[in-house]
């Protein structure tokens, strides 16, 4: 509860607040809505349960106050005492909370409601509304549980109201935050017991329906006697009669034609609340007349329940007939099916709040705990920050969020999906740099194995795949030649033309040699303008024939670079694999061909023996 109340001086502000409340509460009882048949929203009871929720004992004013009103209403005194009762009950049972420093707000005001109804509510009001009338005990039983089922809901959305506007108008209520628990336990009430009130209602308001269309049609006949005669009328007729001969009476039959009991309790009463002041001045001795009341519901429904009134006027005068009046209401059998139907109603209601309640409670429990878990962190770092409002309670289970409990889930959404867009463009990043990666290392492969200016295979990978290729060859037999070649005179290309022209002369040669190549065939810059190509499925002869191809297109090739045209010659020499031969051996030889070539003329072609 709020600490002003427990302050000596009450601040203006908060009188004003309570005296608008105890308007609303007022006036809200006056203009009390019927939703559904049986129930009452009853704004009086609704402002109540806020006003205590807020102010405490100062709240408990206007609850008295609204039951005051609400007993002279229903002119049943009785209810005065049983709604003021609660009231106390409940801020009874918020200051025991608040002494133990928990939330008042967690929802379990409800239980509490529900206890006092169980425990005080339901054996008073069967009680007190006994004393008032002679009535039978499932109508007594009825009432009392519609009043509780009643008062429940009341409570219930008093309470959820004030959770909305701690939520929605913080300065209103004084206090900020809103426990999870209370928001579960008063929306799942409400979520539970209004449906079923929904219904319950509609289907005893049928019932009812049909049963006093079937009780009218056959009191058609006396329902026109009824409309045509008011009481004023009624005592000019008995006035009308000769003095002595009249004698007007009322009797109470049910259907069957049998006299009921009356309860002059009930009737004075009546008398007292109901009848209009020129009405109750047309009484004559003799003459009681029970007029269907128009202010009292509580009083209505006990007669309703109860009579089938019929009026008989007697005079002994020979030539007028007796005037018989009969109110027409629903009879007693109708009124027994009735209450059961109610009762059952009720009772189901009471039920379905009890369990609904429970639910409730576990429920809010649970997510209660889930909550604190999640909450953990924030609250923990709320605390260190100093944000903690002393005016704010903690829960039981569930720590009031300092701010709005929605706007912190809100943050912690944004800040999730913050982290998970960060994620998102953490992998697009990590996937880009990895399709680089993959490239840079293709690029790197290439670049280790070739060479930058002819394109052809380096020295190291001509290694790889000489070794590769003897390998096989030992392993499953067949041809392998080894082919080295040197241009010829090519420093003196370089200091003619210069070496922009020498590195052109390299670059088409290595061109006119690819395209004489087989699929199979490896093409590698040795060294300089020194090149080898390894010819697996190659025999002696074979490579021979080759060598020549090779030296003849490269003879009738010509350079061009910069205006300037050059013809260069190659001297090639060829050796082929020998069994037990090995790479170094093979290029050995290979290199001797080729040195012979050179030596004995060059543009030639030379196999090693
Ligand atoms: P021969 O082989 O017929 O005996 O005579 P040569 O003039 O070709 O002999 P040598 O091996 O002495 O000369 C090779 C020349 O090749 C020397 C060097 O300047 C040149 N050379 C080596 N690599 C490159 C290169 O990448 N670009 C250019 N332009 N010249 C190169
Ligand atoms: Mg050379
Ligand atoms: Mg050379």
């Amino acid at each position: 509860m709020s600490p002003q109340v427990g302050s000596q001086r009450l601040p203006s502000r908060t009188a004003l607040a309570l005296l608008g409340l105890t308007l609303l509460a007022i006036g809200g009882n006056q203009l009390e809505l019927s939703p559904f048949f049986g129930l009452r929203l009853q704004l009086g009871s609704i402002a109540a349960v806020f006003a205590l929720l807020r102010y405490g004992w100062w709240g408990l004013t206007v609850g008295v106050a609204t039951a005051l009103v609400s007993a002279q209403l229903r002119g049943v005194p009785a209810a005065a005492i049983i709604y003021s009762l609660e009231l106390l009950w409940l801020q009874l049972y918020l200051v025991h909370l608040n002494g133990g420093k928990r939330n008042a707000d967690n929802g379990r005001l409800l239980l509490a409601d529900i206890g006092y109804w169980l425990v005080v509510g339901l054996p008073l009001a069967t009680f007190l509304f006994g004393r008032l009338a002679t009535l039978e005990q499932t109508n007594l039983l009825t009432i009392a549980l519609g009043q509780a089922v009643n008062s429940v809901i009341n409570t219930t959305i008093g309470f959820t109201l004030f959770l909305a506007a701690k939520h929605w108008f913080p300065r209103l209520t004084g206090v900020k935050g809103v426990s999870i628990r209370g928001i579960t336990m008063g929306a799942m009430l409400l979520a539970i017991t209004i449906p079923a009130l929904l219904i319950t209602s509609l289907h005893s308001r049928n019932l009812q329906g049909s049963v006093e269309q079937g009780q009218f049609a056959k009191l058609g006949l006396i329902s026109s006697t009824v409309a045509s005669l008011r009481i004023s009328e009624l005592a000019e007729l008995s006035a009308s009669l000769p003095k002595g001969e009249q004698r007007i009476d009322i009797q109470r039959l049910d259907l069957q034609g049998n006299v009921f009991e009356t309860a002059p309790e009930l009737f004075r009463q009546l008398e007292r609340n109901d009848q209009p002041a020129e009405e109750r001045a047309t009484q004559r001795p003799g003459l009681t007349l029970l007029l269907p009341p128009k202010k009292a519901p509580l009083t209505a429904r006990l007669m309703e329940a109860y009579w089938l009134r019929e009026t008989r006027i007697h005079h002994r005068h020979p030539l007028t007939p007796d005037v018989i009046i009969r109110v027409v209401e629903p009879a007693r059998s109708t009124v027994l099916q009735l209450q059961r139907q109610s009762l059952e109603s009720a009772a189901l209601l009471a039920w379905v709040i009890l369990i609904g309640s429970l639910l409730s409670e576990w429920l809010s429990r649970s997510l209660d705990g889930q909550f604190s878990k999640v909450m953990a962190p924030i609250f923990r770092h709320q605390a260190r920050a100093g944000a903690h409002d002393p005016r704010v309670e903690t829960s039981y289970t569930m720590p009031t969020l300092a701010t709005s409990f929605i706007r912190e889930l809100n943050g912690m959404v944004k800040l999730i999906n913050n982290r998970i867009g960060r994620v998102n463009r953490l992998t697009a990043y990590l996937e880009d740099s990895n399709r680089a990666l993959d490239a840079s290392k293709q690029e790197l492969e290439l670049l280790s194995t070739t060479d930058p200016l002819t394109g052809c295979f380096n020295r190291r990978e001509l290694m790889r795949r000489l070794n590769e290729e003897i390998l096989r060859v030992s392993r499953q037999g067949g041809d392998l030649s080894f082919l080295c070649f040197d241009i010829d005179h090519f420093k003196a290309v370089n200091d003619t033309y210069g070496h922009p022209m020498g590195d052109a002369v390299l670059r088409s040669l290595a061109d006119v040699v690819r395209s004489r190549l087989r699929a199979s065939d490896c093409f590698c810059r040795s060294g300089g303008e020194e090149f080898a190509l390894v010819l697996p499925v190659c025999d002696p002869e074979a490579a021979r024939g080759y060598g020549e191809l090779l030296r003849l297109s490269v003879a009738s090739h010509t350079t061009h670079h910069n205006g300037q045209a050059v013809k260069v010659t190659l001297s090639i020499g060829i050796a082929s694999f020998r069994p037990d031969d090995d790479a170094d051996q093979l290029m050995a030889r290979c290199d001797q061909a080729l040195y012979r070539a050179k030596e004995t003329g060059r543009d030639q072609v030379v196999v090693a023996p």
